[in-house]
């Protein structure tokens, strides 16, 4: 089969919370992985530029929600529109964009049929260049939603990209928690990376991603960051993953150096974190090497 008609593998790293490490480890897989696009699905809090440096290629628009706008020339100060809205964001005609759920009842509603749901700009979408191949990325614009709705779109560009280019694989730096944002990280991949840490937060975050990967049935792979930090949370992680048949793909110990990296802008490959390098590299021999 020619390279460019192969579908490629796509893996979703994530987390379920912020703060466990889990740009370290998908920085580490930029590097080490060959043939792929990056795909930088924390479209909210993006950090992975912060590592990747990437350099802007190609920007589009990101059109997330329609929000209404009023004729006011036409308005007769009814007041119609404010009766319906539940949200309070539209007062004789004049939105409040910040408070608008953009659910489109005020249009159906206004009697002269003055009032249009227009698209509005939420953000933008990117593909660049990193010093470890392409990368697509996002920014939703200040107070917007739709998040799930460009993580589906980062995505699909990243897959087109791929494709295009007869990648192997795609890499996906999912979003924290467990809403649609991570579902749509989520549905449809090869398989789940979930960095975990032993604190009572991590273990229960790991196990509320655990029960989105088993409802979609997604294969998923469990590895342990700064597992030394509480040794006997480590062990009932172990335990977890035992009884549920999931695979602990390694466990990583704490060390400063990684976060110094990060602040230099270097993986921790790259930084050479001793300890911390060898421990990635294997994690990521198992969850690429049996592909
Ligand atoms: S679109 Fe919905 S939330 Fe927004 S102003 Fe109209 S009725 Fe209110
Ligand atoms: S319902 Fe229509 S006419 Fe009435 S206040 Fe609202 S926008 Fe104006």
């Amino acid at each position: 089969m020619p390279e460019s008609s192969r579908m490629p593998k796509q893996l979703t790293i994530i987390s379920g919370k912020g703060g466990t490490g889990k740009t370290t480890f998908t920085a580490a897989f930029a590097q080490l992985t060959e043939n792929k696009v990056m795909a930088d699905c924390d479209v909210d809090a993006a950090d992975l530029h912060l590592v990747l440096a990437p350099e802007i290629q190609k920007t589009a628009p990101f059109y997330g929600s329609r929000t209404p706008v009023v004729d006011l020339e036409r308005c007769t100060r009814c007041g119609i529109c404010t009766q319906v809205c539940r949200f309070d964001a539209i007062h004789g005609g004049v939105l409040n964009l910040f408070a608008c759920d953009h659910c489109a009842l005020c249009m159906h509603a206004c009697p002269e049929n003055i009032i249009t749901m227009e698209e509005s700009h939420s953000g933008d979408w990117f593909i660049s260049n990193t010093r470890f191949g392409p990368m697509v990325h996002a920014r939703l614009g200040i107070a917007e939603e739709n998040s799930g709705k460009l993580v589906t779109v980062v995505r699909k560009e990243a897959l087109n990209l791929a494709k295009e280019q007869g990648a192997e694989w795609v890499i996906i730096d999912g979003p924290p928690g467990i809403g649609c944002p991570v579902t749509a990280a989520l549905t449809g991949v090869t398989r789940v990376l979930i960095i975990t840490e032993p604190t009572l937060s991590g273990i229960h975050d790991m196990e509320r991603v655990l029960s989105l990967t088993t409802h979609f049935n997604i294969p998923a792979q469990v590895c342990v960051n700064k597992y030394d930090i509480h040794p006997d949370n480590t062990r009932r992680i172990e335990s977890y993953c035992r009884q549920k048949g999931i695979e602990i793909v390694g466990k990583i110990p704490f060390d400063r150096g990684v976060i110094e990296a990060m602040v230099s802008g270097k993986t921790v490959m790259e930084a050479d974190v001793p300890g911390v390098a060898p421990a990635v590299r294997q994690v990521w021999e198992r969850v690429i090497g049996d592909w």
